[in-house]
């Protein structure tokens, strides 16, 4: 799972010989807290439940009859489901396990991933089992280098009891890291300084479905697809009508009226060639049909539902066209 510490460079200025990570005085302060409790007394928010072994089943289409009827048992995997505290959480953590995060946030180690869990079945819980669980912080391993970063490995065991007898446990392992620094992009060989390109938006992509829609668009149309059996209007374009399943379609052109039926403002995350924030609209067509675009001519914050907006279309760059909605009238 990881390469170890990695030995400097022979001769590497400034380290005579590799520290053993093992007597690194961090490592042994993290390490003090190996066998405190992570959590004291914990008990399960609800027994072990039908409804809930259903959810699970049907989530993970897990369709085993031992999970259901009279006799059910649950999902051996279910284990730490019955211990979770949801969104108002659990009020049993112990003082220790927030304390070794918290050392391991101030030395640099500030990212966390989940590495793996094991579970270890000792008896079935049924529905009607009361849960409790204790948590301990069973090992902290020495400073590891992994393609993610450096850091430590913190693993936890939690013991499961059903009617105080112990049915499982669940050990559960994370990284606590610092990021490696991303590779640097290779050195361009010394050229006139280009100016920074712009990434473009991204392409949409034509296919056999949808190629007369954008043939429209070309032509500054904006077609919707009409069921040739039942007339339903449909946007985006289908292979067939989702209301009577019949193939066959003509196009009607859109009038370019429309109103804003929905919309959000995209802060984050950042895509390439877009600035956020910006509004994303949902435009209803005077047709009745509804498409995603751009809503241009208000800043993002001035978009509003039930806005009037009217087609238009925008050219991108010299190989991309888009319909987009402009508010506030003409100009
Ligand atoms: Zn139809």
């Amino acid at each position: 799972m990881s390469d170890g510490d990695r030995p400097s460079g022979a001769g590497a200025p400034g380290r005579e010989s590799r520290p053993d990570p093992l007597r690194d005085p961090f490592f042994l302060r993290l390490q003090a807290y190996e066998g405190l409790p992570a959590a004291v007394g914990g008990s399960g928010k609800d027994p072990v439940n039908a409804p809930m072994i259903r959810h699970w089943c049907e989530a993970m289409g897990d369709t085993d009859p031992a999970y259901r009827g009279p006799d059910a048992v649950a999902p051996p995997t279910m284990l730490q489901a019955w211990t979770m505290g949801g969104l108002s959480g659990h009020t049993d953590r112990s003082g220790a396990y927030d304390e070794l995060s918290g050392l391991l946030d101030e030395a640099g180690y500030t990212s966390v991933v989940a590495t793996d869990c094991e579970q270890e079945y000792l008896r079935p819980l049924r529905p009607g089992d009361a849960i409790t669980f204790d948590a301990v912080i069973e090992s902290v391993s020495p400073r590891k280098t992994t393609k993610l970063g450096t850091g430590h490995f913190v693993t936890t065991r939690m013991d499961v009891k059903a009617g105080g007898e112990l049915a499982g446990t669940h050990r559960f392992r994370i990284l606590k890291y610092t990021p490696a620094a991303r590779p640097e992009k290779p050195q361009q060989p010394q050229q006139p300084q280009q100016p920074a390109e712009r990434p473009r938006r991204p392409r949409p992509v034509v296919n056999r479905d949808n190629a007369g829609f954008w043939a429209g668009v070309a032509e500054h149309r904006l077609l919707i697809q009409r069921c040739a059996a039942c007339a339903t209007l449909r946007f985006p374009w289908l292979p067939g009508c989702n209301t009577c399943g019949s193939r066959e379609w003509d196009t009607v052109e859109a009038s370019g009226e429309g109103t804003v039926y929905s919309y959000v403002v995209m802060h984050h995350p950042p895509f390439p060639a877009f600035d956020p924030p910006y509004a994303v609209g949902l435009v209803e067509l005077a047709e009745g049909v509804r498409m995603i675009s751009n809503v241009v001519g208000v800043p993002y914050d001035k978009v509003r539902i039930g806005m009037p907006v009217r087609l238009e279309f925008l050219a991108v760059d010299e190989e991309l066209e888009l319909p987009v909605f402009r508010a506030g009238g003409e100009d």
